[in-house]
């Protein structure tokens, strides 16, 4: 049912300029169109301009389907753990205020990184800089990543975040605060889909099963950066629980080989259907 090909299905994991990504919606589209899937799921972080974006513009998408997303980030004690939500009512205006909010919280919050990476490393950076690489989307640490990379403090982004940007280093700030009840929640009140993101990138895998009792959809059991392993482990998990099984390559326009890795990791397009079916009963009950 699930796989791993290069033709058709949909990578239901991507990011745009809305958030940190680094291609447009449109150029995200072109190449998931070049790379054959049917469809996308943009799940920006905290915002769903980037996908609205696709709605003015859908003229030639003829048989390509774009699917409203979003992802979130919760916290339960020290661990960062995302939640994708699928077919979301982008008009929802409890979710947009919250997201708004958000947003918002990031604008402070990478102003007052940006005066600790100053004031502790005596770095030559600015808050205007950070702003200039976010342009109108969502600001993120990544955007500061890449203005220490554009100014040689760094090797690479990974790097940024391994010495300067992560959780343990003095110049992390603390990010907006929802707890994985509240994240699960907004996406179902806004009659959407919440599926466990990358799993495999947490330090403790047994918060699954909080997420679990919590009321999680599905689980993102494929994902770039998981091992063959923990795909494996997270798919027994998923069909245990009866959980919907999805996948994406959580693409921020990074490339592989020249090309950028949307499409790289794909699941069935029926999966787009079962996401569909249930937020569609969501949203009758609601
Ligand atoms: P923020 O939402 O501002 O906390 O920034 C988090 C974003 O930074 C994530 O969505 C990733 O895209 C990116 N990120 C986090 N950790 C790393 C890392 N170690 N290397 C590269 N990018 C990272
Ligand atoms: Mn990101
Ligand atoms: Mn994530
Ligand atoms: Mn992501």
């Amino acid at each position: 049912m699930t796989y791993i090909s290069n033709k058709g299905g949909v990578d239901l994991h991507t990011h745009t300029t809305a958030s940190d990504g680094l291609l447009t919606p449109a150029e995200l589209i072109k190449f998931a169109k070049k790379k054959s899937l049917n469809a996308i799921a943009i799940t920006d972080h905290d915002t769903t301009e980037g996908y609205a974006e696709t709605l003015e513009n859908t003229k030639d998408n003829n048989n390509f389907f774009i699917i409203p997303g979003i992802e979130l980030n919760s916290q339960f004690k020290d661990e960062e753990i995302h939640v994708l939500g699928y077919f979301i009512d982008i008009e929802n205006t409890h979710l947009q205020s919250i997201l708004s909010e958000m947003r918002d919280s990031r604008v402070t919050r990478a102003k007052k990184i940006v005066k600790n990476l100053v004031r502790i490393y005596n770095f030559d950076i600015s808050y205007d800089e950070v702003l200039e690489k976010a342009k109108k989307g969502a600001i993120s640490r990544s955007h500061i990543a890449r203005v220490l990379y554009d100014k040689g403090k760094v090797r690479n982004v990974s790097e940024a975040f391994n010495r300067y940007l992560g959780p343990k280093c003095p110049a992390y700030v603390e990010r907006y605060r929802l707890d994985p009840k509240e994240a699960i929640e907004l996406i179902k009140e806004a009659g959407g889909v919440a599926v466990l993101a990358h799993p495999g990138l947490l330090n403790d895998s047994s918060l699954i099963n909080i997420y679990i009792k919590e009321g999680i959809d599905g689980i993102e059991v494929y994902h770039s950066k998981h091992t063959d392993e923990q795909t494996q482990s997270f798919e027994k998990i998923a069909r245990k629980k009866n959980l919907i099984i999805t996948g994406g390559s959580d693409c921020h326009g990074d490339l592989l080989n020249g090309i950028p890795i949307v499409g790289d990791v794909r699941v069935d397009t029926s999966v787009v259907g079962k996401l569909k079916e249930l937020s569609l009963k969501r949203k009758s009950e609601f």
